[in-house]
């Protein structure tokens, strides 16, 4: 059996579509600021193409690009600016920063009304009280991803590896919030394995090249691949595509999976910012 593939690029597309459609019926242009620390290359690209989908969908955007060597205050300080500036709806602060600044410090102080990330403690915590309003972006996109499919989440048993505050376990939660019934496995899990084999729904988010090969997946279940790992160049995920996709029923594929959605859901955050929902 070969899996059905779950297109993250076409969705994201689509989704970009249904955005430009929305903004049909705004009186004035949503717009995103992203701030970075330094001129880490991976970071400018990661900027670029965020730049690069607002204008896709007619945003405007912002980045405002601090030396690597800004003090945290000062950092906080140009946040608070952004949070007072009416034409900014969204921010995000790019990771990574220095190691002198504190992340969790810095994300306190984006007002949780502009978090296009949705990565601020308020809007984390509306998530774990199941009111969610602005929901991080990879987790909402493989939400997106797995709603594709058109297999009910509802009742299902949903294997995260991975815990990460970013992805594996806002997405657990969010699982959890339309009732399947979930494990976290990470890297103290005993018998991995074995949890990995009961999933229905298995999200993988570790960063390690091919972990998940096909004798630790189920039969038929939908498979989403997180990790972007690089070998002699090429980008591979956590789970060995070639084998696995003889044995699950849906899959994502690296790249083109849940990438493309992570940057889609970071344009409808914007929007659900800008129009107050
Ligand atoms: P992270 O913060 O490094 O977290 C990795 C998680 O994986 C941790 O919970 C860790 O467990 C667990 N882990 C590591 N090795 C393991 C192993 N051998 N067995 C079981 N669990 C293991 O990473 P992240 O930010 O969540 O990202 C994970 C991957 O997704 C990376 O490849 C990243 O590039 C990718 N990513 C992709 C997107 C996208 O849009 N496609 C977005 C974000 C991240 P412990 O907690 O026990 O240490």
């Amino acid at each position: 059996m070969s899996a059905e593939l779950l297109n993250g690029t076409r969705l994201a597309k689509r989704i970009r579509s249904q955005i430009r459609q929305q903004l049909k019926k705004l009186t004035f242009t949503p717009g995103l600021a992203v701030v970075q620390v330094g001129d880490d290359p991976a970071s400018s690209l990661y900027i670029k193409h965020k730049q690069r989908d607002c204008e896709k969908v007619h945003f405007h955007s912002e980045v405002h690009r601090l030396p690597a060597d800004v003090s945290q205050s000062a950092l906080i300080q140009h946040i608070e600016d952004l949070n007072t500036r009416a034409d900014i709806h969204g921010m995000l602060v790019q990771m990574p920063l220095p190691d002198e600044i504190d992340k969790e410090a810095v994300i306190d102080n984006i007002s949780p009304a502009k978090d296009a990330d949705g990565l601020n403690p308020v809007n984390l915590g509306n998530l774990l009280i199941n009111r969610e309003g602005v929901t991080p972006c990879t987790p909402t996109g493989i939400i997106r991803l797995i709603e594709l499919s058109g297999e009910e989440i509802e009742g299902k048993h949903a294997v995260c590896i991975g815990r990460s505050p970013l992805v594996g376990k806002p997405v657990g939660l969010m699982l959890l919030n339309r009732n399947a019934t979930v494990t976290y496995c990470h890297s103290r899990t005993p018998d991995l394995a074995d949890q990995a084999r009961k999933a229905d729904l298995l999200i993988v988010a570790i960063g390690k090249s091919e972990f998940i090969t096909a004798d630790m997946v189920k039969p038929g279940a939908t498979v989403i691949d997180v990790g972007i790992n690089h070998i002699n160049g090429r980008a591979v995920g956590d789970v060995k595509f070639e084998e696995v996709k003889e044995v699950a029923g849906f899959i994502t594929p690296v790249p083109g999976g849940v990438g493309p959605m992570t940057r889609a859901m970071l344009l409808e955050n914007t929007l659900k910012l800008a129009i107050g929902g």
